[in-house]
């Protein structure tokens, strides 16, 4: 049913228009003109402008044939670095692949391609269908700020999907966790270092001091935390005035995530201030948790949409947020799909022709499902 050259040639479109994250314009307008051409509408809200981008997400909304539940499909149009003059090349092996001296982009336009053919198969066969929203989020590697800005009311679905997993077909995610971003901060005295030390505050080293009464790493089975950059200092011979680190926490339960971070700034104002200095912690919430049960409808009709088509269908839990932790934190029950890109973010990203067409086929799928 898929028409595999069709959808191969739409795929080689869509990565070979530049779209890193913020300047999305290209594939933006191909997704204009090409719903435009199926006969649908699409709304761009204005997440472009708030980001100061040059597109804002989409949405497309076809009716339903049947009067049952809509369904949300969604997919980022924004690509990270190096992603600016990208060829595809097909090799023999019918692996799609870039030229090695940018990443290919199958992260996330795999999933529109498979988006945008699976609709024109359901209008060429005039195929049921539930009501269908269809959204294409822009800067998604920046910290999935485009779904952030999103109006969610805008929606009717109830149950959605992102196709953005890294991992095979028929992979489903149905947990990952929320995560804050953590900024700690500390105040301390300018001196000279070596005439009047006694006079000064050093900042680094009372951060030194508090860093090492709190954890790092792994907390349990379900939560992280990190430092990830330390900043501070002015010059070698003047006793350090400010430091900073930036870090985070990450679990995939939300009492987890506030314990631990309460925790962190907790041990760590206490101990800049025993040693007389200031101290800030700035926490900002990135995104909620993925918790679905395996039992819930969203997660049976992907798993009964992959059996159809013989895969083995794996539940999964993943490390990290993605649209889906978005829409799921907009109360739309959301599994993030695998389609099978691999080593994405780095210039050895690729996919096979055979899992692109798998993605059309599990849209499909779902789509029955739904109908
Ligand atoms: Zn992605």
């Amino acid at each position: 049913m898929v028409n595999e050259e069709r959808l191969v040639k739409l795929f080689i479109q869509l990565v070979e228009k530049d779209s890193v994250s913020g300047r999305e314009e290209n594939v933006s307008d191909f997704l204009k003109q090409y719903f435009n051409q199926c006969g649908l509408q699409v709304e761009e809200d204005n997440a472009g402008e708030i980001l100061q981008g040059t597109s804002g997400n989409l949405l497309v909304r076809i009716a339903g044939t049947a009067d049952k539940p809509p369904l949300l499909f969604a997919a980022h149009m924004d690509t990270v670095q190096p992603g600016k003059g990208i060829k595809a090349v097909v090799g023999e092996d019918r692996i799609i692949r870039s030229q090695g001296d940018t990443i290919l982009g199958s992260d996330d336009k795999s999933a529109i391609a498979a988006i945008l053919e699976a609709v024109a198969i359901i209008q060429e066969r005039q195929l049921p269908h539930p009501p269908l929203e269809f959204l294409f989020t822009v800067s998604e590697e920046q910290g999935l700020m485009g779904a952030k800005l999103f109006d969610f009311g805008r929606l009717q679905s109830k149950i959605a999907y992102v196709l953005d997993d890294s991992n095979d077909p028929g992979t489903i995610v149905i947990e990952s966790p929320c995560q804050n971003e953590i900024e700690y901060i500390v105040l301390g005295r300018a001196a000279h270092a070596g005439m009047h030390p006694e006079e000064g505050i050093n900042a680094i080293h009372l951060a030194a001091m508090a860093l090492a009464k709190m954890p790092c790493g792994r907390i349990d089975e379900e939560t992280t935390c990190n430092f990830g950059i330390i900043e501070g200092g002015l010059a070698r011979n003047i006793v350090a005035p400010e430091c900073h680190i930036r870090g985070e926490a990450r679990s995939r339960s939300r009492e987890k995530l506030d314990s631990i971070t309460n925790s962190l700034k907790d041990t760590f104002i206490t101990e800049i201030e025993k040693l007389g200095g200031k101290a800030e912690v700035k926490i900002d919430f990135l995104y909620p948790e993925i918790a679905l049960q395996p039992e819930e409808e969203v997660v049976q009709r992907a798993l009964r949409a992959a059996c159809k088509l013989g895969l083995k269908p794996t539940l999964a839990a993943t490390g990290g947020g993605s649209d889906a932790s978005v829409i799921n934190g907009a109360g739309i029950r959301c599994a993030n799909l695998g389609v099978g890109m691999r080593n994405v973010h780095t210039t050895d990203e690729y996919i096979s022709i055979d899992d692109l067409v798998m993605d059309v086929r599990l849209i499909l799928a779902i789509i029955e499902e739904s109908a």
